[in-house]
């Protein structure tokens, strides 16, 4: 082959990652003509799959990083988070606890709050200033604009593939390892802050008079000053910690 000839490649996109490909489900197979050399990772984003979802890619069989460059005709396989026994190092961290949500992802937010993972949100924030705050807060992205997930200077992101927020909450548990994180109720849902315990006597004036009447224990943001209680939201928010907790042991049965 000429130094001018194209480079013929093949791509096989394994686990859940047909559901980037521009093309009908359930097909895995892509084949690229390049004109000249170009990374694995270029390649594998222009088949619409974005980096921060690849977790280890074979070419010819060896194991390579992003950054590998095609120079002759090769087989490329892509393989997502979570697949075992495979030569080489995972490219993704698998562990991840610190979160920075997009606009769209608010019910998504509320959830993983209220399970107590570190999640920030702000949906008047535009694409440069979340990624500008995911870089300079050290935070993995979630949102399920692809543009945004194959920005250069993501690192760590999550794209949901439900449009279902408690579905997306299994999803982003499940991704990053987080079951033996969660602490329920102890971050405030309106702004990422964590709560502490307060005594009742330091909120009592803040306080309706049958709050004051029926709750003894009270925790506070420490960071809005919004107090919380025991009250009649608190069935709900158990009701919602009981259907996460089955959603996610049914998930886990079922892969
Ligand atoms: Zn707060």
């Amino acid at each position: 082959m000429s130094s001018t000839a194209p480079l013929a490649v093949q791509l096989r996109f394994h686990g859940d990652l047909d559901y980037f490909l521009k093309r009908a489900a359930g097909e895995r197979e892509v084949r690229r003509e390049l004109s000249e050399p170009t990374s694995v990772k270029d390649i594998i984003e222009s088949c619409g799959v974005p980096h921060p979802e690849v977790d280890r890619i074979l070419v010819e069989g060896a194991a390579v990083d992003f950054h590998h460059v095609l120079r002759t005709d090769s087989r490329v396989d892509v393989y997502p988070v979570g697949t075992v026994d495979l030569p080489g190092e995972p490219l993704q961290h698998p562990h991840v606890d610190r979160f920075i949500a997009d606009g769209h992802l608010g019910k998504l937010t509320r959830n993983l709050r209220l399970l107590g993972i570190d999640v920030a949100y702000d949906n008047q924030m535009h694409d440069p200033q979340l990624l500008e705050f995911m870089q300079s807060d050290r935070r993995a992205l979630l949102t399920r604009d692809r543009r945004l997930l194959m920005h250069r200077v993501v690192i760590d992101s999550y794209c949901p593939r439900s449009s279902e927020p408690m579905t997306q909450t299994v999803e982003v548990v499940r991704r990053f390892h987080l079951s033996g994180d969660l602490k329920p109720f102890t971050r405030c849902l309106h702004c990422n802050g964590l709560l502490q315990q307060v005594d009742k006597a330091a909120v009592i004036d803040q306080l309706e008079p049958l709050t004051r009447i029926y709750y003894e224990e009270f925790r506070s943001c420490t960071v809005c000053g919004r107090i919380f209680w025991r009250g009649s939201h608190f069935s709900k928010l158990e009701g919602f910690l009981e259907r996460f907790r089955n959603a996610l042991e049914g998930v886990t049965g079922t892969t």
